[in-house]
């Protein structure tokens, strides 16, 4: 009886020592320490960090990214204020998590681990350090705020050529430099984040396609291509959304998936016990997305519309509707750009060039940051920056507030519409 006693308690101690190995982290708090000196930031941890990180410059920047992370990629709100750092944004992957402290000025940073000691768990400690401290800027307090995830997908790949130009070349060669260009541009523009559907030249399943983006929580699913024809007249670039009926097509097979549902309900499947009534919910849920990813989708089709048609001929106009390529996700918002016809020998010899190439990407860029800057998802940091505002008080002035919030005193007299640098009490002042 001892024994199996024994053996019962070593199997579980066992048991609990392999679950603490693999049990997945998670940020459970943000604390943020400011001092004369120095500002020092606490995520309270779950279990030990696995961490890496770096700075960038123009903007400053600390990134750090955290990996065996569970669960989404919102951070916790954050208690604390600091006049250095300006926001603290997260995004994530599978399993890992990347933060970002978008700072005031460069400053020397140094990122540890802490073991428990009570009252408090786990931690990673930042610690930035000021030796010229940023005089007369009150600190402002920070919001946690999402990066906006665009899902790229550079068209074709390995064994999929895709269209084949009069001089032989490749769609999958064209799609892909753009994407990577389109990638690098997004990912140097704070509050945005590219992930890349294929990297290289292979072959990925067009469902596969739309389930990468959809595990990366995509906000917009862009897919690059370029069209082809069987006579080489045709040449323009198109810009293509999903169909309605194909929507209402995958909206039923969504729904026949019962499996599905819970993906598409989070938490409250768990709770309803009833399949009709999940089903019901499932629906409406869908109903819901698919609308708001069509609207979307629309409008984001029209900016990369306006932009392309300033660097190159559009074979159409206004955005297409249809069931082609990746266009099949009726919850992620999602557009297919042709940018213009590889079967016309003119146009091939244009999509070749490297400098066709980064305006290409470089005009796609503009429009989708347009788009989010105009309907920012609620909980990113475009949507954050959009909402500042600063209530006047005693004694400040125009001048002063532009120091305070690190703007031009230009900026803030255009996006105030003012006509004089005098402000009075109690005015609310947009911060650009
Ligand atoms: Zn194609």
């Amino acid at each position: 009886m001892k024994n199996n006693n024994y053996i019962i308690k070593s199997c579980l101690l066992l048991l609990v020592l392999l679950s603490s190995v693999a049990a997945a982290n998670q940020v459970q708090g943000v604390r943020v320490w400011p001092s004369p000196d120095n500002t020092r930031i606490v995520f309270d941890m779950a279990a030990a960090p696995v961490h890496k990180s770096f700075t960038l410059n123009k903007p400053e920047r600390l990134v750090i990214d955290l990996s065996n992370i569970k669960g989404g990629s919102t951070l916790p709100q954050i208690s604390g204020e600091s006049a250095l750092i300006k926001a603290i944004r997260s995004s994530g992957d599978a399993n890992k998590m990347r933060i970002v402290l978008d700072l005031n000025k460069a400053t020397k940073t140094s990122v540890f681990a802490l073991p428990p000691t009570p009252p408090y768990g786990h931690r990673l400690v930042v610690d930035l350090f000021d030796d010229s401290p940023v005089e007369n800027i009150p600190p402002v307090a920070i919001r946690a705020a999402r990066d906006i995830v665009i899902a790229i997908d550079a068209g074709h790949g390995g064994e999929d050529p895709g269209s084949i130009g009069p001089s032989g070349f490749y769609e999958k060669n064209i799609t892909l430099p753009v994407a990577t260009q389109l990638a690098r541009l997004i990912n140097a523009q704070p509050g945005m984040k590219a992930m890349m559907v294929r990297t290289n030249d292979y072959y990925i399943h067009v469902n596969k396609r739309t389930e990468i983006a959809r595990g990366q929580q995509a906000d917009l699913l862009v897919s690059i291509h370029a069209d082809a024809f069987t006579s080489p007249q045709p040449r323009g670039a198109s810009v293509w959304v999903l169909s309605m009926r194909r929507a209402t097509t995958e909206v039923g097979r969504m729904l026949e998936q019962t499996e599905r549902h819970s993906e598409l309900l989070g938490g409250v499947a768990e709770i309803i016990k009833d399949s009709v009534n999940e089903r019901y919910l499932a629906q409406t849920v869908l109903d819901l997305s698919m609308n708001h990813s069509m609207i979307t989708a629309h409008q984001v089709a029209s900016e990369v519309l306006l932009e392309l048609d300033r660097i190159a001929f559009l074979h159409k106009k206004e955005p297409q509707a249809a069931s082609l390529g990746v266009l099949k996700a009726p919850d992620i918002p999602s557009i297919l750009v042709e940018i213009g016809f590889i079967s016309n020998p003119q146009e091939e010899k244009l999509l070749k060039s490297a400098s066709h190439q980064s305006k290409l990407a470089q005009s796609l860029f503009t429009a989708l940051k347009r788009h989010f800057e105009k309907s920012p998802p609620a909980d990113s940091l475009f949507a954050q920056q959009r909402s500042r505002e600063h209530r006047v008080s005693a004694g400040e002035s125009l001048s002063l507030l532009a120091q305070r919030y690190n703007v031009s005193i230009d900026d803030l007299r255009h996006i105030n519409k003012l006509s004089s640098d005098s402000i009075n009490v109690g005015q609310t002042l947009r911060i650009p």
